[in-house]
């Protein structure tokens, strides 16, 4: 008797102790679970008029991702055109003003493309996408004495930056920084993310690809250039690590009137979406504010003088260029590392 009772006390200690045992296990699962949440976020939101999304791995990975989102925001408020209180749009209404740190850091990249591309990159271009309706999305083909007026009010030359960055507008002038603020944008969340403690992460700000470290595996992130006729059949593949990769094509924002289409990359010479036989241009960079500003500027300068500015850059940037005879092209700094099932045409 008093055997089984000794016996009934084992075998329930025993039971509580494996019960224990299994709860502790689902516990340090549960754990390891949330762990690994923390170790990789993405989140998908719209901001500067574009999908974007942002995905970090490591530890604190949301909070670094909110942390990434809130300086798109920030900077966001700063530099929309579609913004009335922004402060691009009220140095556009007050003919000029005081630069902050970002704005006067954008001035400065926007004066040297200007410099270096000879106009073909030119921030004050905003009259005329006005005058074709791209800054309110009432497209339409301006009267050729509208648009006149609105080129005439079109130079970076006479625009003017004090030293203690107040800035003076000529009447009439107003800036968009539309082609390089996006690139800015991954550049300074990249920096805020480094400087975090993140390693590996990537920011896709509508196409504006910019990458932080390699995968958390160790190995080179693999980016697809979309082909702009919408289909899966890709231009090519990018293997690569800490670098920008940025897009610019007349297929992003366009319309159709009259059975023609016109696009938002505007010639800054003729006030007329460049048609230059290129369909798109693709930037390889370590710095994102010179690939998404040189995507724009060697859009508009076409295949020849593109070439050619590579040439006396190409420790600075590599581009993939896709025309409308269907041939793809791609400077030598790529070779080992893009892929596609185009013939590849190499730039040296
Ligand atoms: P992206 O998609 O980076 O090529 O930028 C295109 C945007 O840049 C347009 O929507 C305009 O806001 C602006 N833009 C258009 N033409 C020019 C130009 N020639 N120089 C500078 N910015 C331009
Ligand atoms: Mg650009």
């Amino acid at each position: 008797m008093r055997n089984k009772k000794v016996l009934i006390a084992l075998l329930s200690i025993g039971m509580l102790i494996a019960v224990i045992r299994i709860a502790m296990i689902f516990v340090n699962y549960e754990k390891e679970q949330n762990q690994k949440k923390e170790d990789y976020f993405k989140q998908n939101f719209f901001a500067m008029d574009t999908y974007m999304s942002v995905q970090v791995y490591g530890k604190n990975a949301q909070k670094n991702v909110e942390k990434a989102i809130a300086e798109i925001e920030r900077l966001d408020a700063l530099l929309s055109t579609g913004k009335e209180d922004s402060e691009v749009s009220q140095i556009n209404q007050n003919g000029g003003g005081k630069l902050s740190i970002d704005t006067g850091n954008l001035m400065d990249r926007a004066k040297y493309l200007y410099s270096e591309s000879d106009g073909a990159f030119d921030i004050s271009i905003y009259p005329v996408m006005k005058a074709w309706g791209f800054a309110d999305k009432d497209y339409h083909v301006p009267e050729e004495r509208v648009l006149r007026e609105a080129l005439s009010k079109v130079s970076m030359d006479r625009i003017r930056v004090s030293v203690d960055k107040e800035v003076t507008l000529p009447a009439g002038t107003e800036i968009d920084f539309g082609g390089i603020a996006k690139g800015y944008t991954a550049d300074r969340v990249a920096g805020i993310l480094k400087a975090n403690g993140v390693e590996s992460a990537m920011l896709d700000l509508g196409g504006n690809v910019q990458l932080i470290g390699k995968k958390p595996d160790g190995s080179d992130w693999k980016i697809a250039i979309q082909n702009p006729d919408g289909s899966d059949h890709y231009l090519g593949v990018v293997k690569t690590a800490d670098k920008a990769i940025v897009t610019s094509g007349g297929y992003e924002r366009n319309f159709t009137q009259d059975g023609v289409t016109y696009h938002h990359i505007i010639d800054p010479k003729t006030g007329y979406p460049v048609q230059n036989g290129l369909v798109s241009v693709t930037i390889v960079s370590a710095d994102g504010t010179m690939a998404d500003g040189l995507s724009t500027t060697l859009f508009v300068m076409g295949q020849e003088r593109a070439t050619e500015y590579w040439r006396q850059h190409s420790s600075e940037f590599d581009f993939v260029m896709y025309r409308e005879d269907g041939t793809l092209w791609i400077t030598s700094g790529l070779k080992d590392c893009f892929s596609s099932e185009f013939e590849i045409n190499e730039i040296e």
